[in-house]
């Protein structure tokens, strides 16, 4: 049997994972449903009084800036403050994707900044990956980097329309996508109603705790400190202030906390937290992967308008995600919303649809957690010389990788070096603020429901959903 409700993330519960603070004995409440920071807020001795840069938030964007300013700077004094624990964020929970996926298309970046700013953004998505593979080699970062690209499936003949549209549009916009016949769709994998398939090769699986735990592991032997334990109350720039009253004074200062932005003064209608769920199965045997592909580790979802995602793991179990979540009235973040029974049985019933041979095997976890999306979908990295104050975020469901970018690119703005990541289109980006509540609720609300009906509409009708343009209206992308 199963349980009902939510676990540990798999990513947590890894026997193999380096020493380090531990979930479950550290100082956060660590609860059977969920994870919450705990409000105690104790000084704590390692925090600096002053530091060259103060990053709040120990999350992939957090640890990268303070990764990259190191290693372009030694001499430079930096400090991570974090209000639980390494990868408590979706750093910490997510599907292990690192890909060359970004929320906002380049015809939307085009409009803005011409087909160059567009192109250069797409070759920028695609050189991280390949950046983050070579960071995870050099640094002996072991979390399973393998990149097997991505195979998205055509389950009908709607999705297949939408499949050869995305590959066309690929090859407009050298991204990579390309149209697979049923045939070469199910020699990745062998899910069920396969009409074809479009796959990407920039794509890339790991076990995404052990990147943020190694990455973090860099960063402590480049010389930064890492506090944990630490929630911060106000961040600018020249004076960061901590719920424990402690004072960190820094030239530059970065908030990198993504879905909790919006529990900072004036920051509320930021970015709106919207909850992504997922279940792993137990590890499944040979005969089972022969059955189902994945060989050469593709990460793997289908067409249908709500987002789903999976990956095979390190330990060969497969993990599996889904949004549909709803969001939460006022952009509130609370342990409880992590376990979503209803939407774990809605993901389990996919995956089983998806691959019915799963049924035999057992789901042995399931999580959750919040990512971040500001008014427009449209991801930022932000820099105000003047105040050094900088800040990164609201990439949606394609953090894992644009956060290296991000990263790269804040430790060029805060260094002052000019270069082709800082001239990129998403830098200096301005989305417009969230409405008002009830507004942002009813809105994000509607738009996970419009996304559900789209898929019923085109399972009845076989038609690509009218459904989907109201949708792509909905989340302007
Ligand atoms: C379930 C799930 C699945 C996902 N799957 C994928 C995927 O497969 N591929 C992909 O590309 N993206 C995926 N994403 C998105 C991706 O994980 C995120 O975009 C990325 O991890 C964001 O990193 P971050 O460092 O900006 O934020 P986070 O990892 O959320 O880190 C923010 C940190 O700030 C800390 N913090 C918050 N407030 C304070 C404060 N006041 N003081 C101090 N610290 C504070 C938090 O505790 C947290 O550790 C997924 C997200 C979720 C939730």
């Amino acid at each position: 049997m199963t349980p009902a409700v939510g676990s540990l993330p798999l990513w947590w519960d890894d026997p193999t994972a380096p020493l380090g603070p531990s979930p479950t004995t550290s100082r956060y409440a660590v609860g059977q449903q969920g994870f919450s920071l705990t409000t105690a807020a104790l000084p704590t001795s390692d925090v600096p009084a002053r530091a060259d840069v103060c990053i709040v938030g120990a999350g992939y964007t957090g640890l990268w800036t303070a990764y990259y300013l190191l290693r372009a700077d030694p001499s430079l004094s930096v400090v991570v403050l974090e209000a639980a624990h390494v990868g408590f964020g979706a750093s910490g929970r997510n599907g292990g994707w690192v890909s060359a996926l970004y929320p906002v298309g380049p015809e939307a970046i085009a409009s803005s900044h011409g087909e160059s700013g567009a192109r250069s953004m797409v070759a920028a998505l695609q050189e991280t990956v390949r950046e983050l593979g070579s960071v995870c080699a050099d640094e002996r970062i072991d979390c399973g980097f393998a990149q097997g690209g991505t195979v998205v499936a055509a389950r009908s003949a709607a999705q297949a329309v939408r499949a050869r549209a995305a590959a066309q549009h690929g090859e407009y916009w050298g991204d990579g996508t390309v149209w697979l016949d049923a045939d070469a769709a199910h020699e990745r994998v062998a899910m069920t109603r396969l009409h074809g398939a479009t796959f990407n090769p920039h794509c890339a699986r790991v076990h995404p705790k052990r990147l943020v735990d190694g990455l973090a592991a860099a960063v402590r032997r480049l010389g930064g400190v890492i506090v944990e334990g630490a929630p911060v109350e106000v961040a600018f720039a020249g004076q960061v202030r901590l719920a424990s009253g402690q004072v960190v004074r820094a030239r530059h200062a970065v908030r990198a906390t993504e879905a909790w932005t919006a529990r900072f003064p004036g920051l509320r209608r930021a970015i709106a937290p919207v909850y992504s769920l997922m279940v792993a199965t137990e590890p499944l045997p040979a005969s089972v992967w022969d059955e189902i592909g994945l060989a050469r580790r593709e990460t793997f979802a289908d067409h249908r308008h709500v987002v789903i995602y999976g990956q095979r793991t390190v330990d060969d179990r497969i993990a599996f995600g889904g949004r549909g979540a709803p969001y939460h009235f006022g952009s509130r973040i609370r342990p409880e919303f992590d376990c979503e029974p209803e939407v774990f049985g809605d993901i389990i019933e996919t995956l089983h649809e998806l691959f019915p041979t799963l049924r035999e095997y057992a789901v042995t976890h399931r999580w959750g957690g919040p990512l971040g999306i500001a008014r427009d979908w449209h991801p930022r990295v932000t820099y105000h010389a003047d105040s050094g104050l900088g800040t990164a975020g609201g990439y949606v469901g394609d953090g894992v990788a644009t956060t290296n970018l991000a990263g790269r690119t804040l430790a060029d703005l805060i260094r002052g070096v000019p270069s082709p990541l800082t001239r990129l289109p998403w830098v200096g980006h301005r989305s417009p603020s969230w409405e008002p509540e009830p507004l942002r609720w009813l809105g994000v609300n509607a738009g996970l429901r419009v996304a559900e009906w789209a898929d019923v509409e085109e399972q009845m009708t076989g038609r690509p959903a009218v459904l989907g343009r109201a949708l792509s209206a909905l989340t302007a992308h």
